[in-house]
């Protein structure tokens, strides 16, 4: 056993290593810390002479190790080939724990590593932890976010996938001594069952703005109607921002559910959210509470929304939001 934390490094469409890589390993590293120092490990699957390009990002992010698969073929992810590479990879390193961004990717390929490794996955946590005992406890919401439970694995590598944004990044200043490890797995005889034909991105401004956007200003039940969400769209383009929404909001039709924020919906963590017309429910939270700034616009003094807030405005969102417009 490597006793080591192994973070699946994801290679983006157009060759970048995903932000959630950094997210991890800076979780990553607070994890090595609980379990004397155990290194903190990345596996990337590329085509090859790539990892040049990549090196200088993972030494600044504290990995001890990179292990890297090269094959023509990782050029596009296809679900067989990845897991596939990504499991013989696996039990060459044999780590303890290993973590994996919920992305479209991560999803797809963690439960077939977790299958084939015969091992728990505990999926879209929201906090990660060593116990008392040093095992690897993992937290999520569950009962439909009425609970948290925290999860221990008995098998190893003890396995959890992290939604983007849940964690804060790396500062990239952990510079470490990285080995770089080249290993070599068996996929002379892989016919992939699948094949990529083309990759489309679904162009809609807000859903293509808001993961990267520094300030949100979202609406919920109280926002009403489409002359609401057209306030909330007013404000968010004063302030250079983009609308979200709650799933309420959603279910009323008044926004996609591409925008959508919480546990069924998007993480975010934007410098400024402004919360118009949302009650604040865990479900909601937990896709928004590591935003730097949060700003609560709600009639009910009593909300939840005001107990996780930076400041709160009690009213009638119909009478604040446009004067907040006039003022900016
Ligand atoms: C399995 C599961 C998953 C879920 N996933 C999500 C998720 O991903 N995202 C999500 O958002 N929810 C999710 N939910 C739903 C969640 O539990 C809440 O029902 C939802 O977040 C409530 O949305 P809301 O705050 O818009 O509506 P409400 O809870 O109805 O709150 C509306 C708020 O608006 C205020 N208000 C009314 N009028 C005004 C006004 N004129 N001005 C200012 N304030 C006003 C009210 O005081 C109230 O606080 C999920 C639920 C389940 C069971």
């Amino acid at each position: 056993m490597n006793k080591g934390i192994l973070v699946y490094a994801e290679v983006t469409s157009d060759c970048y290593l995903h932000t959630v890589v950094f997210e991890l390993s800076n979780k990553a590293l607070e994890l090595s810390a609980k379990l004397d120092n155990a290194p903190v490990m990345a596996l990337l699957l590329i085509k090859p002479d790539l990892i040049n390009e990549y090196k200088e990002a993972f030494q600044k992010s504290g990995f001890d190790k990179v292990f890297y698969v090269v094959d023509e073929r990782f050029s596009k992810y296809t679900t067989d080939l990845f897991a596939t590479a990504a499991i013989q990879a696996i039990e060459q390193i044999n780590p303890e724990i290993m973590l994996i961004g919920a992305t479209c990717q991560g999803r797809d390929l963690a439960p077939r590593i977790s299958t084939a490794l015969h091992t728990g996955l505990t999926a879209d946590c929201t906090g990660l932890d060593i116990d008392e005992k040093g095992k690897f406890a993992a937290t999520r919401p569950t009962f439909g976010g009425q609970l948290m439970a925290t999860i221990l694995s008995k098998n190893s590598p003890q396995m959890a996938t992290v939604r983007p944004k849940v964690f804060k990044p790396s500062p990239m200043d952990v510079v470490r001594d990285t080995a770089f490890i080249k290993l070599s797995v068996n996929l002379t005889n892989f016919v992939s069952r699948t094949e990529i034909l083309e990759l489309s991105k679904k162009i809609v401004n807000e859903i293509n703005t808001l993961d990267s956007a520094e300030i949100i200003v979202a609406g919920g039940r109280g926002m009403k109607n489409s002359e609401g969400f057209g306030l909330i769209k007013q404000l968010a383009d004063k302030l250079g921002g983009t609308i979200a929404a709650s799933r309420v909001a959603v279910e009323m039709g008044l926004a996609p559910q591409e925008i959508q924020i919480g546990q069924t919906g998007k993480t975010v963590s934007p410098k400024l959210y402004i919360a118009c017309g949302i009650s604040g429910a865990l479900q909601h939270t937990i896709g928004m509470n590591c935003s730097k700034k949060i700003i609560a616009i709600n009639t009910d003094k009593d909300a939840p929304i005001f107990g996780i807030c930076d400041y709160g405005m009690i009213g009638d969102a119909f009478e604040i939001i446009p004067k907040l417009i006039k003022m900016l």
